[in-house]
């Protein structure tokens, strides 16, 4: 069985293989697929709503079962900024995504130790082949930095501690471990392996 991956993102589609492959899904991209995705406007309120949105679009073009994924970094001293705007914050003014990290550590110079708490939030919405849906929401928390350490991962990595280290300075599979996003993959690859031992598929 294929499914869908909706992500113009080839380090998503890369993951979602991995996850998928053990079930015997095969994960394709659009491309693969034989269709053009048009860019979707990202209307929802929360990570949850824009994942569906993403899924959705997938699903009622190809028919094929699909996934799609939201995810962001919400600052508790920024009242959950820049959140679902993870991607496009301050557009005015921030073009890459070492600017928007540069723009948060500017929000953050007053912030003292303490209140510097931080969590990115991974949403994922799958859609079956019935055209059921499996939402799934993880978090993972840290703290937000003063200056770039680290060199690995991407986004705001550099800037979010966890423990002793920035998720910058961890291995793939050290972050994979702990991340937002890592905990909702191995919570979707348990939810279709039930899906499907249920179904007898
Ligand atoms: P999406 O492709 O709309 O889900 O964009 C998510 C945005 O959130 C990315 O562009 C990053 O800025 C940020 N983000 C999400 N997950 C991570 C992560 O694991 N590390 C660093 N930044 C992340």
């Amino acid at each position: 069985m294929k499914f869908i991956i909706a992500t113009n993102n080839a380090k998503k589609l890369v993951e979602l293989e991995r996850i998928l492959k053990p079930l015997g899904i095969e994960a394709v991209s659009a491309g693969e697929a034989g269709v053009v995705l048009d860019e979707v406007d990202e209307t929802g309120t929360t990570f949850l709503e824009n994942a569906f949105i993403k899924a959705n679009a997938a699903f009622e073009k190809t028919g094929m079962p699909a996934v799609a994924d939201d995810s962001g970094i919400c600052v508790d001293a920024l009242d959950g900024r820049p959140g679902i705007f993870s991607a496009r914050y301050c557009p005015e003014l921030c073009k890459t995504d070492e600017d928007r990290t540069r723009r948060i550590l500017e929000e953050m110079k007053d912030v003292p130790e303490g209140k510097r708490g931080a969590h990115y939030t991974c949403a994922i919405c799958c859609i079956l082949p019935d055209g059921r849906k499996i939402e799934i929401e993880e978090t993972c928390e840290g703290t937000i930095g003063h200056e770039f350490i680290g060199t690995g991962g991407f986004g705001y990595d550099p800037i979010f501690w966890q423990g002793d280290k920035t998720f910058a300075q961890l291995t793939a599979e050290e972050k994979d471990k702990v991340s937002h996003r890592g905990k909702a993959l191995r919570k979707l690859q348990a939810a279709l392996t039930s899906h499907f031992n249920q179904d007898g598929e």
